[in-house]
């Protein structure tokens, strides 16, 4: 990509989306942890809606790692895959007060070595709770990497990750990343995005996908 798109792109981010961050609810790290591990395929308004009930019937790790499972899936039941979810939450909890002293750790190893923690959950994590940059592949920023010109069609999320960070200074890899969900999430989304509105589609590589 040349240098004066890429401006394009960054300076159109910057002007729609000067301020974005992580939508999911939490107030402890554990709570950030485990609200990413429950958004998988799932929206962040889905989780937003089940996590406070969750954290405040079982309101420490501790509670959570002594909850039976089947108390934490009635909490859950309203978002997809509740019942592995259950699963990974519980074991979290557990693992957490076992192997980390209760804290979450930073580590890229030791996160996705936590139940149902992949390179995605323990990106968002990392840049999330310590500022870490990283920028954390879902599906619209891998949608958008392509329609932008960010990556090829073929590309994985590792090689879209990889592209990515290639392409930009450390310093904006976290705010790029909610920058891009957001326009994901609200406008270029994967079915029906607002290409007649759009100050990009010159450039973009699916535009007028729905016309
Ligand atoms: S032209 Fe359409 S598909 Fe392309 S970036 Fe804009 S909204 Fe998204």
């Amino acid at each position: 990509m040349d240098p004066s798109t890429k401006n394009r792109i960054l300076t159109f981010l910057d002007t729609h989306y000067p301020h974005v961050g992580c939508e999911l609810l939490y107030r402890q790290d554990y709570e950030l942890l485990i609200a990413v591990v429950l958004s998988a395929q799932t929206t962040d308004q889905a989780v937003n809606k089940v996590t406070p009930v969750l954290f405040e019937r079982f309101p420490s790790l501790e509670a959570l790692a002594d909850a039976p499972i089947s108390a934490i899936e009635s909490v859950i039941q309203t978002i997809g895959l509740y019942r592995t979810k259950a699963h990974h939450v519980k074991a979290i909890a557990q693992q957490l007060l076992s192997l980390h002293e209760g804290r979450v750790p930073s580590d890229k190893a030791a996160l996705t070595a936590l139940p149902g923690v992949g390179i995605k959950t323990a990106n968002v994590v990392r840049a999330e709770l310590f500022r870490i940059p990283e920028i954390a592949v879902d599906t619209h920023v891998h949608r958008l990497a392509y329609r932008l010109g960010f990556r090829q069609k073929k590309d994985d999320v590792l090689v879209t990750e990889k592209k990515l960070r290639k392409a930009l200074p450390p310093e904006r890899y976290i705010l790029f990343h909610h920058q891009l969900i957001h326009f994901g999430r609200y406008r270029c989304t994967a079915k029906k995005p607002m290409c007649s509105t759009c100050p990009l589609i010159d450039l973009c590589k699916e535009k007028n996908k729905n016309l």
